[in-house]
């Protein structure tokens, strides 16, 4: 297909920018709640290094759930796939992606895959450091190696109101370090999460991910295999399968890409041969993906035949 040019972006933002009025932003950590749900950006990284981008593409935004699929890349390089879904399984839960019950259905107990909470911080607590800072401190050089871009940072204010406020993650990890799922201090390894998921990202820094793991886990500028080709994959299909919570599948069915959300509003999306998608719009439906986002990436999808299916 023919590379999309900004004017053109520009003009799709325009088309589904009501649609923020259909939804609200996040507002159960407290820091999310302050933002403006009229902001909307998108940026598609193409593979040959190319960058497009519009609407307001400086602003930056937390990874939030998205930093489940970085934290899973990671925990897979320093563990291997053996040791990460012994303790993790890889079905999609069709349940929220807070949701606690499905943690008593199974004995020993497992969380269902890496992309609901219960999975995710299971994944957090397998990444290697001595403590918190050397783990956070890892997958913060992860993120500056993945887009070459060491201004990349945690955005503290977001992480303390999550970390003050994360009563039902911290519940989660009760009862996986009840259940042996999870090793060490409880609060270390919320604090890790937290701040895994307040990493403040803008539409390019974050489309250039999703097109690394396009290229099969290769940077997209000096060839260097960052993460291992099996392991992208691995990353991948869980984002088809449950990186837009329990929305995966009719996500799926409507755009058909491999795309993750966070309830700051952000998606990022993977499309091999082509490159990554990102939007940014903090209106949230009621399973918690953007709205806007959503639309664009249907638009996009059915307009120039995206669907890997
Ligand atoms: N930090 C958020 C939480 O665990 C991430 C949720 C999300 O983006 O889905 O509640």
């Amino acid at each position: 297909m023919e590379k999309l040019d900004e004017n053109t972006l520009e003009s799709w933002l325009d088309n589904v920018r009501e649609y923020a009025f259909d939804g609200h932003v996040a507002d159960y950590i407290p820091a999310l709640s302050k933002q403006n749900p009229e902001k909307l950006a998108v940026s598609i990284y193409y593979l040959d290094g190319e960058c497009v981008y519009a609407g307001d593409h400086q602003e930056c935004f937390t990874l939030q759930s998205i930093s489940k699929v970085i934290s899973l890349a990671l925990a897979l390089i320093d563990n291997g796939e053996e040791y990460v879904f012994q303790r993790v399984g890889m079905e999609p839960s069709g349940d929220p992606f807070h949701s606690i019950y499905r943690l008593e259905q199974h004995r020993p107990s497992k969380p269902l895959n890496p992309m609901i909470n219960a999975g995710a911080l299971a994944v957090t607590n397998m990444i290697r450091g001595q403590n918190a800072d050397e783990k956070v401190g890892r997958l913060l050089s992860f993120m500056h190696e993945m887009t070459d871009d060491r201004t990349i940072n945690i955005n503290e204010a977001v992480a303390e109101s999550e970390f003050q406020s994360a009563y039902l993650n911290r519940s989660l990890l009760y009862y996986l370090r009840q259940h042996d799922v999870i090793k060490g201090n409880i609060e270390e390894t919320l604090d890790v999460y937290t701040k895994q998921c307040s990493i403040d990202v803008n539409v390019c820094q974050l489309s250039r991910i999703g097109a690394l793991f396009a290229n099969e886990g290769r940077d997209l500028h000096s060839n260097r295999q960052i993460i291992p080709k099996h392991f992208a994959r691995i990353c991948k299909t869980f984002m088809v399968t449950c990186g837009m919570y329990d929305a995966s599948g009719a996500f799926a069915i409507k755009v058909g890409i491999p795309a993750k959300s966070g309830v700051s509003g952000g998606v990022m999306a993977s499309l091999n041969h082509f490159g990554g998608i990102s939007v940014y719009g903090p209106s949230l439906d009621k399973k918690g993906n953007s709205v806007v986002g959503l639309k664009l990436l249907e638009i996009l999808s059915n307009r120039y035949d995206l669907s890997i299916f």
